[in-house]
């Protein structure tokens, strides 16, 4: 099925601000909750389409990346940042909290009790997301590359498969909540009851509690632990861009959901490539007789060196642009330019045979901008400005 806008699925503006995004997402999941639609499977569908674009456009990461890139930029092939593929179970366990407080009341209250769905509004633990700082020569922003690193980081106790249970069977039903993870109050307000919900402070909302706890993780279904992640960076990545690989943090307790792995990027400068957006700037020093008699250079690319040519007559100053030389658009298929800026070096320290020389050229008609000349060239000059203005 062709995947529709996200603004679209939640009616809201492009330039819609937080607020206004979960509150739409709010009224779509209300709407086609699968308690007031039980059995429709149209409903189920554009339940979890909602929150498929509210994952999306709730996070600022996502939505930049989905605002430049479309769906296109949600995820595939490198493995960050895919959305979707949401079951009910996640839906409710990562934004049950939008449902707090509607219509004054608890989520469950509204929708006639959680226990009523066999304790499916229980809290899932979540892990904690890990940062990690990727540093990144130019060779390796313009071609994509994989880097593996090794991640100090919770991981599900072995011992308990994450359970934190001593005999897999020791946990029995919380008698706070009932197995139901939340409390329900009433409170007596200026506006007359209201019934609120809060997690279970006996269970930490997981409905049960462990009686005989695990002795390798004390009953916390987690262990500090390393993993080795393979981390795809795709092509034309920049300085301070984020990226996320989707359950690669820290695990939860009690065998709930993985953190995510966030990577901020770090670039190395290059000894003589300076970045300026996709376009590549090499600063070439040329002596003054080759700026007048033209001259042929090296320079320096990310793919290796390339010989250019400098035509005779060159003014420093001059920029001359190398055609895709420069490093790929990350957004698009396109490919910025390397600038080769042409620099005539003036020196500054030369020697007697050398002043000789230049008293003699400066004596020389060709030398002096005043002279008849060089007339054309200052018209030229002249015109092109006129032209500019
Ligand atoms: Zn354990
Ligand atoms: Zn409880």
């Amino acid at each position: 099925m062709e995947k529709r806008d996200y603004y679209e699925v939640l009616e809201v503006a492009k330039n819609a601000t937080p607020e206004e995004i979960k509150k739409a997402y709010r009224k779509k999941a209300i709407q086609y909750h699968p308690d007031k639609n039980p059995g429709d499977k149209e409903a189920e569908e554009k339940f979890k389409e909602a929150a498929e674009a509210y994952e999306v456009l709730s996070n600022p990461d996502k939505r930049a990346r989905y605002d430049q890139f479309g769906h296109a930029g949600m995820g595939g092939a490198s493995g960050f940042g895919g959305a979707g593929g949401f079951s009910m179970e996640d839906i409710f366990t990562r934004f049950g909290d939008v449902f707090e407080g509607a219509f004054g009341g608890g989520f469950s209250s509204f929708f006639g009790g959680g226990g009523s769905r066999g304790g499916g509004r229980r809290v899932v633990n979540r892990g904690t997301n890990l940062r990690v700082t990727v540093k990144l020569t130019l060779e390796e922003i313009a071609n994509g590359t994989t880097k593996k690193i090794k991640v100090k980081k919770y991981v599900p106790c072995s011992a308990c498969h994450g359970t934190g249970e001593k005999d897999g069977n020791s946990s029995t039903t919380c008698p706070t909540c009932n197995g139901r993870g939340v409390q329900t109050r009433v409170m007596h307000t200026m506006l007359g009851q209201m019934q609120t919900s809060s997690t279970c402070s006996t269970c930490g909302g997981s409905g049960k509690v462990i009686k005989d706890k695990c002795t390798s993780c004390y009953g916390e279904g987690i262990v500090s632990g390393e993993e080795t992640i393979e981390l795809k960076i795709p092509a034309g990545v920049y300085e301070g861009m984020q990226l996320t690989m989707e359950g690669k943090g820290n695990a939860a307790r009690h065998g709930g959901i993985n953190g995510d792995l966030l990577i901020a990027i770090q670039e190395i400068e290059h000894p003589d490539l300076k970045r300026d957006g996709i376009d590549l700037v090499y600063n070439l020093y040329i002596g003054i007789p080759d700026a007048i008699l033209g001259c042929s250079a090296e320079i320096p690319t990310i793919g290796g060196k390339v010989k250019i040519k400098v035509e005779p007559g060159t003014q420093s100053g001059k920029v001359l642009r190398l055609k895709g030389k420069g490093l790929p658009d990350i957004s698009s298929y396109g490919h910025g330019d390397l600038l080769v800026r042409i620099n005539v070096f003036i020196p500054n320290d030369v020697t007697k045979e050398d002043k000789k020389l230049l008293e003699q050229m400066r004596e020389s008609e060709s030398f002096n901008p005043q002279s008849k000349r060089n007339e054309s060239f200052f018209s030229k000059l002249k015109n092109a400005f006129r032209n500019m203005m």
